[in-house]
């Protein structure tokens, strides 16, 4: 693995991790545009009671949809949640708002959007985060649920694979590593290792855009796909070269992306994973066949409720 950039994000200074589930502290909403779509969409964010979950609502089909692993109908590009009874009701490119949302702590909200795809924003997770800071975020009288993983579960398609197996016992929650490998050399080899608490996605991951290779936008459009898709909210590849002005926002945004996207995959869970996830070129697809995968193992895994840890460095 020579040549490849890793870097390990040790756990911040000792904090404590929450132990109660939490939720906004008030509605806020934001226009945008659908990556895929091109279309214009309102979404609003809402508090929700506590073991509500995160409910993505159309309000212009008056339908909801529980964001959840097994509600997954589509991966190629996004991940889609669907109505598996009619798959006319569905919510694409949901796993920035998911991110956010675990990454800030944030286990119960309804997120109303008026059409089928959630706003791109610019590409990352940024704008979501200072939303969700903007509305503010309330502890709620009810402890968190936890999914402990203690058997390894792992899904592979040829290199690629991920993986979640037990945390060592001195960790909490999810510890994260990822490689990537792209033959556009703007990309490359790079990998990153981080423990994900509220202040480790904010710094680390939330700021990494969306990216796509020059190669392959052409092809999208012409399957009507990246309507909506700019330099303002995707970095874009060609080989050696990223075509935006302003360049990267740090040299290994694409790895952290992958990440970002991997925390709102695993998100849809349905409680809060206390883990090691391990990937190695893994996308929306994997993530998901890996959490399918993992509850289906019913001896791979067991509930309960969070319990105040001390997080040492
Ligand atoms: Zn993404």
């Amino acid at each position: 693995m020579d040549g490849m950039q890793h870097t390990y994000i040790p756990a911040g200074m000792a904090s404590f991790a929450g132990a109660c589930q939490s939720t906004l502290k008030t509605a806020i909403d934001c226009v945008g545009i659908g990556l895929h779509s091109g279309r214009r969409v309102q979404m609003a964010l809402h508090p929700a009671a506590p073991d509500h979950g995160v409910v993505f609502r159309r309000t212009d089909l008056g339908r909801d949809i529980a964001a959840r692993f097994d509600l997954v109908a589509d991966t190629r590009l996004a991940t889609v949640l669907a109505d598996p009874n009619d798959p006319t009701v569905r919510v694409a490119t949901v796993e920035h708002v998911m991110a956010a949302l675990a990454g800030c702590g944030v286990d119960n909200a309804l997120i109303e959007v008026d059409g089928p795809e959630l706003p791109v924003l610019d590409g990352s997770a940024a704008h979501l985060v200072f939303l969700i800071d903007c509305a503010g975020i309330a502890a709620q009288d009810a402890p968190r649920r936890t999914i402990e993983v203690i058997r390894t579960v792992r899904v592979s398609d040829g290199d690629a694979f991920a993986e979640l197996s037990p945390a060592r016992p001195t960790e909490d929650g999810l510890e994260l590593a990822m490689s990537i490998e792209f033959a556009a050399t703007a990309i490359g080899r790079q990998a990153l290792s981080l423990h994900l608490t509220p202040e480790s996605f904010r710094q680390e991951l939330s700021r990494a855009r969306t990216f796509a290779l020059a190669e392959d936008i052409d092809r999208l459009r012409a399957a009507g796909m990246a309507r909506g898709g700019s330099l303002d909210n995707a970095v874009v590849v060609d080989a050696a070269r990223v075509l935006n002005p302003g360049g990267l926002r740090m040299h290994d945004e694409f790895v952290r992306h992958k990440l970002l996207d991997a925390v709102g995959d695993l998100a849809l869970a349905g409680g809060r994973l206390c883990a090691r996830f391990t990937a190695h070129r893994s996308g929306h697809a994997l993530n998901n066949r890996l959490l399918r995968a993992l509850m289906a193992d019913k001896s791979a895994w067991r509930t309960g409720i969070e319990m105040p840890v001390l997080v040492a460095a």
